[in-house]
């Protein structure tokens, strides 16, 4: 593993798959800018937990990646602090579930501007430092729902196909360099964004919360059980490592078998 004293942002990591990416990758030496919302004083704690418990140092960027130009100066300001930046994590994402005729204009617009959009601001802004120093590892945090559909998530699964053809391009004006970005598609994964799904689901069709969560899993996933955010946090450290070299331009599963059927 070559993560050691390495500098990572990972981005939407104050809560459920990005803190469990910030935290793998702590584990593995790297010091890492969390980013994300959420209560200054848990935040603080999230930040002096990692950084004690693995000894490396962490910072906290407050950026609200729906706007590209804090999304811009969160990667600058990194550099800044660090002095470089060699793994970029675009994890942050939000969901919003209509029927597309109600979809509303807002919520699409904000859901392109995080799950896709800031993918591109962070990259672009990272892409000029990593080519520089000759190094650099990103990972796109996509989805099942970059690879398939569901009905109702119109602009989510649109943001998600996005990510991994970016992933793919990003890949390919990489490939001459230690370079790389690949795309991980976690299928359900029981963070605070699904947790709503579930409840919503428990409150239409009148379930407790253990039928819905069943439920849920049933509809899509065959392997009855939720992937864990520390499970894609040891992903995305392999992605980062020298064993994963060579892998370029992918969209991993980790799905429970979701996409296999
Ligand atoms: P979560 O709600 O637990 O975490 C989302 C994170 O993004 C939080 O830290 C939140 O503060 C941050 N965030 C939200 N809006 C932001 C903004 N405008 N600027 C900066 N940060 C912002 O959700 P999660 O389930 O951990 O999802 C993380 C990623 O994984 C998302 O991209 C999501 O689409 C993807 N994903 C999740 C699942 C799942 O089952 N949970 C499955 C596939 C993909």
């Amino acid at each position: 593993m070559a993560i050691t004293g390495r500098i990572a942002v990972v981005t939407g990591s104050t809560s459920g798959i990005g803190l469990g990416i910030a935290e793998a990758l702590a584990a593995q030496g790297a010091s890492v800018v969390l980013n994300g919302f959420g209560d200054p004083t848990a935040i603080e704690a999230i930040r002096t937990r990692i950084a004690r418990t693995y000894g490396v140092d962490v910072a906290f960027n407050p950026a609200d990646l729906s706007d590209p130009q804090q999304t811009r100066s969160m990667i600058a300001d990194a550099e800044t602090r660090f002095g470089r930046l060699d793994i970029l994590v675009n994890n942050a994402g939000v969901q919003f579930v209509s029927p597309l005729e109600d979809f509303p204009t807002e919520r699409w617009n904000t859901i392109i501007a995080l799950n896709l959009s800031a993918v591109f601001h962070a990259t672009a802004a990272a892409l000029p430092g990593m080519k520089h120093r000759g190094f650099g590892r990103i990972v796109n945090i996509a989805s099942t729902h970059g690879l398939v559909a569901s009905p109702d998530k119109g602009a989510y699964v649109a943001a998600k196909h996005g990510v991994i053809g970016l992933t793919r391009v990003t890949a390919l004006e990489t490939a001459a360099h230690d370079i790389t970005a690949n795309a991980i598609c976690p299928g359900w994964v029981l963070t605070p964004l699904v947790q709503a799904q579930i409840d919503a689901l428990a409150e239409r069709e009148k379930l407790t919360g253990e039928e819905a969560r069943r439920r849920l899993l049933a509809e899509k996933q065959p392997s009855l059980d939720f992937a864990t955010p520390a499970q894609i946090g040891e992903l995305a450290s392999f992605l980062c490592s020298d064993a994963a070299t060579q892998i370029r331009g992918a969209a991993i599963t980790i799905d429970g078998g979701w996409t296999a059927q």
